[in-house]
């Protein structure tokens, strides 16, 4: 069975060199769904426990809420960074409290610092859906992952990943065979 979660992303991008609107610097709330497969855990009769699918995924993805998305060969980054350096931001600031743990993949870098990602790829939403899965795909196990973003869309679906051991008391995957959650040990 699958157990599903949404949760939504607002973020400012622009296609650079694209040649419609897109290529100007806008906004969107973008909404991720994200659908792991498993068997039944018995104990709490769930497959994953939504929430919990929530708390793994935003720890990254949260990275993107209320960040600039550009890609790493556009030149507004180095001006935007300039910007950010003059008014003494571009390392932190004492209000940016919502960051998530920097990750590097070979689609994308995270800099929670300065509320930027920048990606290889245009961030359409076909690109988010390739990020977001490399960035989940040994944390949880994905079989659909869909991006909607304004009236565009996109979805992909994956194959089925091996059953995961989780906590019959909480639900959550067993690490080395503890629950990090309550303790249980199977
Ligand atoms: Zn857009
Ligand atoms: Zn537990």
């Amino acid at each position: 069975m699958k157990s599903f979660t949404t949760l939504d992303l607002q973020y400012a991008h622009r296609f650079y060199g694209f040649k419609g609107e897109a290529q100007y610097l806008h906004g969107h709330t973008g909404i991720l769904t994200i659908e792991v497969e498993d068997t039944v855990n018995a104990g709490v009769n769930m497959v994953f426990p939504c929430n919990e699918i929530k708390k793994t995924a935003w720890e990254v993805l949260k990275n993107f809420d209320h960040a600039l998305i550009l890609r790493e060969d556009d030149p507004l980054l180095p001006a935007i960074l300039g910007v950010y350096e003059s008014q003494g931001i571009k390392n932190g600031a004492p209000t940016n409290m919502m960051k998530g743990s920097a990750f590097k993949t070979d689609l994308a870098t995270a800099y929670p610092e300065c509320r930027l990602v920048v990606t290889k790829e245009t961030m359409t939403v076909e690109g988010m859906i390739k990020i977001v899965y490399d960035l989940l795909k040994d944390k949880l196990n994905i079989v659909k992952l869909t991006f909607t973003s304004g009236v565009n869309g996109a979805t992909e679906e994956y194959g089925p990943q091996k059953e995961r051991a989780r906590c019959p008391l909480c639900g959550i995957a067993l690490n080395n065979g503890a629950c990090p959650k309550c303790g249980y040990k199977a």
